[in-house]
């Protein structure tokens, strides 16, 4: 298997090394800090995607190579959006996906009293005031990129009723957008995060952890330097989007007494092929019910990749081949894959199982015989073992096996065709039972005794290996495969996103039957379907009536779909 050529920077090639590990080697050489101090910031107003697992590699991978540390922070400085099933969900996903925050755990709603007390600061200093001005009139007051913006008539408000009208805000005076706290900073920046950015918005809203205590929260731009600050973040590392808003950052920083001074830095964010990475959208699908939930196996989420069955060390190992680069590109799904499928072909054991049964009945095998045969765990790892699996005069194959009239190079079964039995012995197709539609339901085959555990001794080959199971003592299971969510590779190109879900997204295979070993299967527990994929048992299945995903096939389909 190749590695498909990486399209995003040099630090593909080099895995461990980029350019924001440069900037903190650096500052280390040169003594700006001991040891770095990073932080993973989430919103809790969702669940972690893939794109987040590449944040938090970065930040905490940070932290783990210099000897610094990385604080787990809850942004949540919007009530009305957050909710303690996300913020339980992404501190289970951080650590499932190994990262560990030990007991810097903090959340930006720790600092309200102190970021409320910096408002105040701002105001007496003149440099923040309180503007009644409606919300569609001041966004329209904001200007362009080729335009300034405009004075609001209440920039020249008094210290003093600029203070009072701030804490009649805070004691709940007002109704929701009826004033907000501005910076005062210049309507005529180049920048237009610099004029005049908002810093309090009045929302009357319960806060998952500090109830009613506040009816004034602070916006994103104003809580996130300052949460750094106070946590004496070193680099407060984010993604493209926030480089506008770095002016903005350090003007706070440099206007208000904090007791340290971070640096932000921009990284390029994850895009996917054939992948949305957008909480807002993610979350339009859950709750229009278009996928099952947030660990649909389909959802780019680490909860659903991880019912999926992609191993942790999987997506550490994927978002360190892709590197970090400062300019945005998207990554082919196929790399993301790969990576899946290397660590699952090295920690899954081997079973076999038939996804589409065909009966294949062998008619000089004696009725109501069967036998045990050895089948290997793992073909590389000889402490796996081995297990029995039974055999009959009955089994069931793969229905694509077989083909009444082949074409040049198909090799494996069709009638006159000898081919190997995985484990077994070599078989010969004779003739086929058909339906009165025409289609064939059985084939009759005899088999050779001689080449029990796979071999002929008289040194003939067969071009093909088949898996199979007994058809009585196999046990039936459902099957769910996944293809790709969205039918283009750069979904909502075409306007909408919506339009762009794959219907076929999920395929349930109802009749599949499995070897008896795979019973007991516990949910999360991953093997290889032999010459199928890896699968992942769901916990929707019950004790021998198994449900398992498809975590990835053996070979790449997206060049097909
Ligand atoms: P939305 O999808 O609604 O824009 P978000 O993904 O930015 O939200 P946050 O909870 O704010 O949600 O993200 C937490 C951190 O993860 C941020 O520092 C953000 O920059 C980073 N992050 C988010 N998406 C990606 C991505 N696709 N690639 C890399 N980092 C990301
Ligand atoms: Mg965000």
């Amino acid at each position: 298997m190749s590695l498909p050529p990486s399209n995003d920077n040099k630090a593909a090639k080099e895995p461990g090394r980029d350019f924001i590990r440069d900037i903190v080697e650096a500052d280390i050489k040169a003594g700006r800090v001991k040891a770095p101090v990073t932080r993973f910031p989430p919103e809790p107003n969702g669940y972690l995607h893939i794109g987040h697992a590449k944040s938090i590699c970065l930040n905490f991978g940070i932290a783990k190579d210099y000897g610094g540390r990385c604080h787990l922070r809850f942004d949540d400085t919007n009530p009305t959006k957050e909710e303690q099933e996300y913020i339980d969900a992404i501190e289970r996903d951080v650590r499932w996906l190994g990262f560990d925050w030990g007991a810097h755990l903090y959340h930006a709603s720790d600092y309200f009293a102190q970021l409320y007390d910096w408002a105040e600061h701002l105001i007496r200093q003149g440099k923040a005031y309180v503007d009644d001005t409606p919300a569609a009139e001041m966004q329209e007051a904001r200007g362009t990129l080729t335009e300034p913006g405009r004075e609001s008539q209440w920039r020249k408000r008094g210290v003093e009723e600029n203070l009072d009208l701030f804490r009649r805000m805070r004691a709940g005076e007002f109704p929701n957008g009826a004033r907000v706290l501005r910076a005062k900073i210049d309507m005529a920046a180049g920048n237009i995060n610099l004029r005049d950015p908002v810093l309090y918005r009045i929302l009357h809203a319960e806060h998952p952890r500090t109830g009613k205590d506040w009816c004034v929260y602070p916006t994103y731009d104003f809580a996130h330097g300052q949460s750094d600050a106070i946590e004496s973040v070193t680099h407060s590392i984010c993604t493209l989007e926030f480089e506008d808003h770095r002016p903005l950052y350090d003007w706070l920083l440099d206007n208000l007494p904090v007791p340290s001074r971070p640096r932000q830095y921009e990284f390029a964010r994850l895009n996917l092929g054939y992948t949305v990475l957008s909480k807002r959208f993610l979350t339009t699908l859950v709750a229009e019910r278009r996928v099952k939930g947030w660990d649909d196996p389909r959802m780019p989420t680490l909860a659903g990749l991880r019912r999926r069955g992609v191993p942790p060390e999987a997506i550490r190992d994927f978002v360190s081949r892709i590197g970090v680069a400062k300019a945005n590109s998207t990554v082919d799904i196929a790399m993301f894959d790969f990576s899946v499928r290397e660590h699952l072909n090295k920690s899954a054991e081997r079973r076999m199982a038939v996804l589409r049964p065909l009966k294949l009945v062998i008619e000089n095998y004696p009725e109501g015989k069967s036998e045990e045969l050895d089948a290997v765990n793992h073909p590389d790892n000889p402490a796996a073992g081995a297990r029995k699996i039974p055999f009959a005069r009955e089994l069931y194959v793969e229905q694509e096996d077989f083909m009444e009239n082949p074409p040049k190079k198909f090799f494996r079964l069709s009638p006159g065709i000898e081919v190997r039995l995985r484990y077994a012995y070599f078989v010969t197709c004779q003739s086929v039972v058909k339906n009165a539609a025409g289609e064939v339901t059985e084939l009759r085959c005899v088999y050779d005794p001689a080449t029990k555990g796979g071999n002929a001794p008289d040194g003939r080959k067969v071009k093909a290996t088949l898996h199979w199971v007994a058809a009585r003592q196999s046990i039936p299971a459902e099957i769910r495969i996944y293809n790709p969510l969205f039918t283009r590779a750069d979904p909502g190109s075409g306007g909408d996103l919506l339009a762009d879900l794959n219907p076929q997204s999920l395929e349930v295979l109802k009749e599949a039957r499995l070897e008896p070993s795979l019973a007991t299967a516990k949910p999360g527990e991953v093997v290889q379907f032999e010459r199928q994929g890896y699968f992942c048992a769901d916990a929707d299945g019950a004790p021998g009536k198994p449900v398992f995903n498809r975590t990835v096939a053996l070979r790449d389909s997206y060049a097909k779909a």
